[in-house]
């Protein structure tokens, strides 16, 4: 697992926007979701491969966007919504993704009979959150995945040696590592 850094800019639209859905730009490679109290989220999706990960120290890491990924928002964000001739950029974080060959998680037993495995979420653990408890618990509890559409095969540890990785049937190649 490599550790990467992933920024968030905080938005002030500068206009009552309403409901703001979650969005995933393909295209310029961004995501936006709203926050509470009117702000919107932006998010970068322009990952690189898992060879070219410079990787971060998750022990010491600047815990705010640079300038540079500023910028880089105010161009994605500007270009992709321009009826916000008056937002503003009011904070930003950023905290650290850990990341697997095939950006996807291990969930798994190992050699070490009892322990079971669940990390390198790659960025995506909020969302797959409940088939992950799923999955876990039928680890400990029976060995085996009792949900068909959770099948444990595809999490197994082992896919790295194999090289086997997980990656999806329905890719879109702009997306980068986002699929
Ligand atoms: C900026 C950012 C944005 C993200 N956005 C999204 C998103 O939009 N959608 C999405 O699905 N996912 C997103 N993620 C990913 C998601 O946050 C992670 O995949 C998920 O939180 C991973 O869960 P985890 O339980 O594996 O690890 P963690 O949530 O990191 O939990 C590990 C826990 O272990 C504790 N711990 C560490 N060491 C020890 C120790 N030695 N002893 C005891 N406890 C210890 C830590 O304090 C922590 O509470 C984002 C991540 C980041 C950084």
């Amino acid at each position: 697992i490599k550790v990467i850094r992933e920024q968030i800019v905080m938005i002030d639209p500068g206009l009552d926007v309403g409901k703001v859905p979650v969005f995933s730009d393909l295209v310029s490679l961004q995501y936006v979701r709203p926050e509470v109290g009117g702000e919107i989220l932006f998010g970068n999706s322009d990952l690189p491969g898992y060879d070219a990960i410079d990787p971060a120290d998750p022990d010491s890491y600047l815990n705010r966007a640079t300038d540079d990924f500023v910028d880089l928002t105010v161009e994605k964000v500007g270009s992709r919504f321009p009826g916000f001739p008056d937002a503003s950029i009011t904070s930003s974080y950023a905290g650290c993704y850990d990341v697997t060959p095939d950006w996807n998680p291990v969930i798994s037993a190992t050699p070490l009979a009892g322990l079971v495995v669940a990390a390198g979420f790659s960025g995506h653990g909020f969302k797959i959150a409940p088939a992950v408890g799923r999955l876990v618990g039928d680890l400990v509890v029976d060995g085996h995945s009792s949900d068909p559409r959770i099948p444990a095969t595809d999490f197994r540890w082992s896919r790295f040696a194999e090289a086997d990785p997980l990656t999806t049937p329905y890719p879109y190649v702009g997306a980068g590592q986002m699929r």
